[in-house]
């Protein structure tokens, strides 16, 4: 492949997956899982990170029947149903009829079912992702561009610390299945209050405490912060591995408690922005390049 000095070469397309869903679940007053069938499993490649994810595509009104047909499930309603071609649509629309995509992860993958395992924050009616999944109906069909996803977590940490707030929270629940049994370390969730709490499985070295933001009071640190403050972190930082994924402001804070306090390198850490307090997902991925979006 030849490349123009300065000219970033185009990413490769994410494949396009269009999925119905199964099933709904409320898991929590401020959590719903839907369960999503793959149309054509044979496009799905999987990967190793178990912190993987999708872009979910939401198309403008009038758009869903445009661009070159991708074969999909059938619709009951307008047999045969069809999706229309992401990529093209993104090619030929204009600005503000362009399709709207919401990172969301991929809690569980069933191969034996062809299934794909979604947990999606209930945050009101503002937005695509959350609105669209607590009204979302078994034969519903949504596009989806993936999986992408890179950390995985050492087998030979001496020590795993999970912090993560609601939204990071499937991405949190499937790291910890992806440990080994032997794993030492603890698991620190923030969410709203003790009604938000869902079972947790992970090895028996793993200590899970939920954390909420119930219990804060004006001008104190975030709970999830307090949390972290007070792990029974190891004496030394080597052998030491982070998973904090979240708030971006959260994690803000949560970037000084891992490098200054505790003295950790960069690549003990994961530390990722998940969504941004009063910012649309849009808002939120075009600030990562500016001061204000930097969390490392
Ligand atoms: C790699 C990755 C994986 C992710 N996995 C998940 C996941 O499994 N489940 C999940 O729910 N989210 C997940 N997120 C976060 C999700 O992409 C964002 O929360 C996204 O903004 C939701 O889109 P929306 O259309 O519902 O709301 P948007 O249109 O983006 O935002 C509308 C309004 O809602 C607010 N808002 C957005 N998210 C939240 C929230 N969680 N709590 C409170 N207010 C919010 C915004 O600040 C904004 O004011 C993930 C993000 C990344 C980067």
């Amino acid at each position: 492949m030849t490349t123009t000095p300065g000219v970033r070469p185009a990413r490769p397309r994410k494949p396009q997956l269009n999925l119905t869903v199964r099933s709904r679940e409320q898991l929590s007053p401020s959590m719903v899982r839907v369960v999503l069938g793959l149309d054509e499993p044979e496009r799905y490649a999987d990967i190793d990170p178990p912190e993987k994810y999708v872009k979910l595509v939401f198309l403008h009104p009038g758009t869903e029947d445009l661009g070159t047909a991708q074969p999909g499930a059938e619709d009951p309603g307008t047999a045969p149903g069809r999706n229309p071609d992401y990529w093209e649509l993104k090619e030929t629309l204009p600005g503000d009829r362009q399709p709207v995509t919401r990172h969301l992860t991929i809690r569980r993958y069933v191969p034996e079912r062809n299934e794909l395992w979604m947990d999606f924050v209930l945050h009101g009616d503002e937005g695509f992702a959350g609105p669209w999944a607590a009204r979302a109906e078994p034969g519903d069909r949504i596009i989806a561009l993936g999986p992408g996803g890179k950390w995985t977590p050492s087998p030979n940490a001496a020590w795993t610390l999970i912090a993560a707030d609601d939204a990071a929270v499937p991405a949190a629940l499937a790291v910890l299945e992806a440990l080994p049994a032997s794993a030492q370390g603890e698991v620190l969730l923030e969410v709203d209050s003790p009604r938000d709490v869902q079972p947790v499985s992970g090895p028996a070295g793993m200590a899970v405490r939920w954390v909420f933001r119930a219990d804060v009071g004006p001008g104190e640190d975030p709970a999830l912060v307090r949390a972290v403050r007070e792990a029974g972190w190891p004496t030394a930082p080597e052998g030491v591995q982070v998973f904090a994924h979240g708030e971006r402001e959260l994690m803000k804070a949560l970037r000084e408690e891992l490098f200054t306090r505790r003295r950790l390198e960069r690549d003990q850490v994961s530390l990722s922005g998940y969504w941004a307090q009063g910012r649309t997902e849009d808002v939120f991925q075009s600030e990562k390049k500016l001061p204000v979006g930097k969390i490392i």
